[in-house]
């Protein structure tokens, strides 16, 4: 950013605009030292229209003045995507395995609620080095370490996601919905003395249900990308630092080579032609017949498509080698 517009420390998040009332989502920005801007857009991936691109969403949401502001002038420097797993505690998988164990956003840490994490990936990462220095300690090895999922039961972790255990799940309702009762367990139930909402909601829903047919569903036309503010996607995913090897063995495949033209673009144009940040999935005419391509070698691995996919049908596995992306700065 010019030194002029720099303000490290800052802080903004803001919730909705541009998403429609049925998608659930949000920004951040935030001024770093050295005259940097860090900023993001997160949707939630239950949204039901296949003609929505989180990507172009996130393009349109920089053009609002409030965000704008602190991004002209400036040079574009990184770009990155992940899914981030948020659902509360109701939605942590079990902890750990024999020899391991999962810690901070792997887990599903985040605080969705407070949109912060940092704090929760730290202390699990202790209660877990705690668990294991017991445990080496009394000269155990490649046993679970059950010392941890106690420990965090225990903690102020669990305290704290607990207390906002329903947040994702009133939003999921509606984010009319989510606001009101976010409101009332975290501002109108306090004031009455009760810190802790006396219900607990569930969602056993997996997101690519939620996906609606292109016919049902408006379509939606974005603006044109201006290379200044606004960006496409493969020169974001050039500066991502992604550099796979062109014969490595792929990590992206599908179950069935017939299910995206025939079902994915035939009743749902093409949905991961739009939700794939880093324009992997390409649906192409060859000689009179459309046909998908992988461009594997794009890919950012924010595995969106292993959720999003509503055929279930393609299968994302760790990549080969160590090819990024590379977050440099973060
Ligand atoms: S191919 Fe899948 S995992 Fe890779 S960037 Fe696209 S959506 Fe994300």
């Amino acid at each position: 950013m010019p030194a002029d517009k720099a303000k490290p420390g800052l802080v903004v998040h803001t919730a909705g605009w541009p998403l429609n009332d049925d998608a659930f989502g949000g920004g951040f920005l935030y001024h770093l030292e050295g005259n940097k801007v860090t900023l993001g857009y997160v949707i939630g991936l239950d949204y039901q229209n296949p003609w929505m691109s989180p990507f172009e969403e996130m393009q349109r949401w920089k053009t609002h003045p409030s965000i704008k502001a602190h991004i002209e002038g400036g040079k574009r420097l990184g770009y990155g995507a992940r899914a981030l797993n948020n659902g509360t505690p109701q939605a942590l998988p079990k902890l750990v395995f024999p020899g391991g164990a999962m810690v901070g956003c792997n887990a599903g840490f985040l605080n969705a609620a407070r949109i912060k994490g940092s704090h929760a990936a730290i202390k699990s990462g202790m209660l877990c080095a705690e668990a294991a220095f017991e445990a080496v300690s009394a000269g155990r090895q490649s046993d679970e370490l059950t010392a941890f999922e106690t420990g965090f039961k225990q903690s102020w972790l669990f305290e704290e996601l607990w207390t906002y255990r329903n947040f994702k799940n009133w939003f999921k309702k509606s984010p009319l919905m989510g606001k009101l009762m976010t409101g009332v367990e975290h501002w109108f139930l306090p004031k009455v003395g009760i810190s802790n909402p006396p219900w607990t909601l569930h969602n056993s829903t997996k997101d690519h249900t939620k996906l609606k047919q292109a016919a049902e569903m408006p379509q939606i036309t974005y603006p044109k990308l201006d290379g200044v503010i606004t960006f496409d996607r493969l020169s974001s995913v050039f500066i991502s630092n992604t550099n796979h090897e062109e014969q490595q063995p792929a990590h992206l495949t599908l179950k069935d080579p017939s299910v995206p033209v025939q079902i994915n673009l035939g009743k749902y144009a093409g949905p991961e032609s739009r939700y794939c940040p880093a324009g992997v999935y390409e649906f192409v005419n060859k000689d009179g017949a459309d046909q998908l391509v992988i461009n594997a070698q794009n890919c950012v691995h924010c595995k969106t498509c292993d959720i999003k996919d509503p055929t279930q049908n393609i299968v994302w596995v760790t990549p080969d080698g160590g090819g990024g992306p590379n977050y440099a700065g973060m």
